[in-house]
């Protein structure tokens, strides 16, 4: 599995989405809408909380690992009973395809998640469509997930590598989102002064 570094990036992708239209710097947004980019980040590394059901249930964190919660029912299912509770996108539905973005970024991830990179079909799959339990994967694998059999293992040298490549990967993406965050913006903002421009003109002329 992909580690939380690359869940959560993509978490902060969907906040980006969230944020499009505002008129404020991103540090400004950020801290604004603070509680909806956590919630954003956490629905996108949600799905790996089946983890907890098998240390709880088996103590075996990986005995019901990409089951129930890897699939595109449980995205609906959360995305929904999120909006219920809580809509941060303004109306129902918007917000509903938000939670369901964040939440589906986990299942894109981990559909090119492997043991080696490359087009090899070494991906570990997910039960897209459970409760059909045939696992789907990605013949082109982007990343390898990092290794969890024991606690040795997950502090291992090795996952350390696998996280800085999430971190350069992921954080090469989340910049040139940004770029294209910021120059959105500007967009905007000129757009913004070029229809309030004549207006200012009109109203300062007093013979008009
Ligand atoms: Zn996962």
């Amino acid at each position: 599995m992909a580690s939380p570094i690359a869940h959560s990036f993509a978490g902060f992708w969907t906040f980006l989405l969230l944020t499009a239209r505002l008129k404020v710097r991103l540090i400004t947004a950020c801290r604004q809408y603070l509680p909806q980019l956590v919630l954003l980040v956490l629905l996108a590394n949600l799905p790996d909380i089946d983890f907890l059901f098998g240390l709880a249930t088996d103590a075996n964190a990986n005995a019901l690992h990409r089951g129930f919660t890897h699939s595109l029912a449980a995205a609906f299912f959360v995305a929904l009973a999120v909006a219920c509770v809580w809509r941060i996108a303004g109306s129902f539905w918007r917000s509903a395809t938000l939670y369901f973005l964040a939440y589906g970024s986990h299942l894109l991830i981990d559909l090119c998640t492997g043991k080696k990179l490359g087009w090899n079909f070494t991906g570990y799959g997910v039960p897209l469509f459970w409760p059909w339990t045939e696992k789907f994967r990605s013949p082109l694998v982007l990343i390898v997930g990092v290794k969890h059999k024991d606690l040795p293992t997950l502090f291992s040298m090795e996952n350390v590598q696998l996280c800085l490549y999430e971190l350069l990967t992921f954080g090469a993406v989340t910049a040139a989102l940004l770029a294209l965050w910021l120059r959105h913006q500007k967009n905007r903002a000129m757009s913004h002064d070029r229809e309030t421009e004549p207006r200012a003109v009109c109203n300062s002329n007093p013979i008009q």
